[in-house]
């Protein structure tokens, strides 16, 4: 017989790998922007699972897709296909053709092809296995970046403390400055498969490269034959204001990249990823090249359009360019942030002190969820369903959160 300590944090501790540390909250319910915790106590969700709940908690419409979906057809592996993976492929092909963000109609052309996974690192998995299918080894990525923990994603990620406990990793990878053209030219060769950028760097608190930056990676990677392949696994789905946030690099509407991977956005919390290849590099992978049981189950398809259906119904795209300037706009009116930055609902801000880890304690104390990405930068990605109430109720806490964290590193 097992006796279950009080908590589920203290069951947790005895029972889960002490991967991700001490969970912050135990939550049992939520509803919108809103979560609660086991003692009742109610917080405002403004990392919406990390740019996951773009939908926030239990929409009814995702909710009623992935009941009726299960109840119809739950799962049936990649041997067959069903109505939704067919529709949620092309449905991605359409957004992603950036003529579609104007309001244009579906090109009829050869847009691009699809490959369904279940996270966000296993799309970046076969976006990886499709560059080596080039006949080239080297790949470009940014320090600072973040692409997934898996082997293959891990090597793409420069950051030491999470590759050096398991190297060696595959591939020739070489990182060069986020933000960095000069470097970038100087970094890309005829024996590059591919460069991998985040059109914003998420994990590393929402850093935003210099104008023209991702455009001049489209010129470097086509004059030396490399794939462009762009990580919207945090940007992609809306939150940026646009469907991807390289929609709102005007020069990508011409030349588009080649390799596009979404994930977290995508399912609104179901677990589903996609690695898009654009135009010819969608023919690079061939019959026995990749596979997956789960990717592209019918359930899984069927939230990932209810998702897309709800961000066009209400207009979320909308409300995230207006929630963020209102966001961004009231954060940096205090002088403890020396500065704000993001696009939509990703927001990213740095600290006068590396307090991040106590703004973020403030602000739970005070019913708000948010993240410190770094010591110094603190991230924001709420629900795009966020409400200007609790928006403003945010705003109208943030200088008591900001001195309960300054005042209390004082002490
Ligand atoms: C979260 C993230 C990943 C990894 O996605 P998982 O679903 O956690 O595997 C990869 N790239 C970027 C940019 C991310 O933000």
């Amino acid at each position: 017989m097992t006796t279950h300590p009080a908590t589920l944090k203290a069951r947790y501790a005895e029972s889960l790998m002490n991967t991700f540390g001490e969970p912050r909250l135990a939550l049992v319910r939520g509803s919108g922007a809103h979560v609660w915790d086991e003692a009742g106590t109610e917080y405002v969700d403004l990392l919406g699972g990390i740019a996951v709940n773009g939908l926030g908690h239990g929409h009814p419409v995702l909710v009623a897709a992935i009941t009726t979906q299960l109840e119809t057809l739950g799962h049936v592996s990649n041997f067959f296909t069903s109505p939704p993976q067919v529709e949620l492929a092309e449905k991605l092909l359409e957004l992603l053709s950036p003529l579609v963000e104007e309001g244009a109609q579906r090109p009829s052309r050869n847009l691009g092809r699809v490959f369904f996974t279940n996270s966000g690192t296993e799309a970046n998995e076969a976006a990886f296995k499709i560059t080596r299918r080039t006949g080239r080894t080297h790949i470009v990525a940014a320090l600072e970046a973040f692409h997934g923990r898996t082997m293959g994603s891990l090597a793409l990620t420069a950051k030491a403390a999470y590759r050096e406990p398991f190297e060696p990793l595959p591939g020739e990878v070489t990182f060069v400055p986020y933000g960095d053209v000069q470097a970038l030219r100087a970094a890309v060769s005829d024996k590059t498969a591919a460069v991998i950028l985040e059109p914003l760097q998420g994990e590393a608190g929402v850093l935003v490269p210099p104008a023209g930056y991702l455009a001049a990676a489209r010129r470097i990677t086509t004059e030396r034959g490399a794939l462009l392949w762009l990580d919207e696994i945090q940007t992609g789905m809306g939150r940026t204001g646009r469907w991807f946030a390289h929609h709102s690099v005007v020069e990508l509407a011409e030349t588009p990249p080649d390799l596009v991977t979404v994930a977290k956005g995508l399912g609104g919390g179901f677990p589903i990823g996609a690695c898009i290849a654009l135009g010819e590099a969608g023919a690079i992978l061939e019959p026995g090249n990749h596979g997956t049981t789960f990717g592209g189950n019918p359930v899984a398809c069927a939230a990932a359009l209810a998702v897309i259906g709800v961000i066009e119904d209400e207009h979320l795209r909308d409300r995230a360019v207006v929630l963020g300037q209102k966001l961004r706009d009231g954060l940096v009116a205090d002088a403890r942030v020396v500065e704000v930055r993001g696009e939509g609902l990703l927001i990213g801000l740095t600290l006068s002190r590396p307090l991040s880890a106590q703004v973020a304690a403030a602000a739970q104390a005070a019913g708000f969820i948010l993240n410190n990405a770094t010591p110094e930068r603190i991230r924001l990605a709420p629900p795009l369903v966020l409400t200007d109430e609790d928006a403003g109720a945010f705003l109208a806490a943030w200088p008591t959160i900001l001195d309960t964290a300054f005042e209390g590193a004082d002490q």
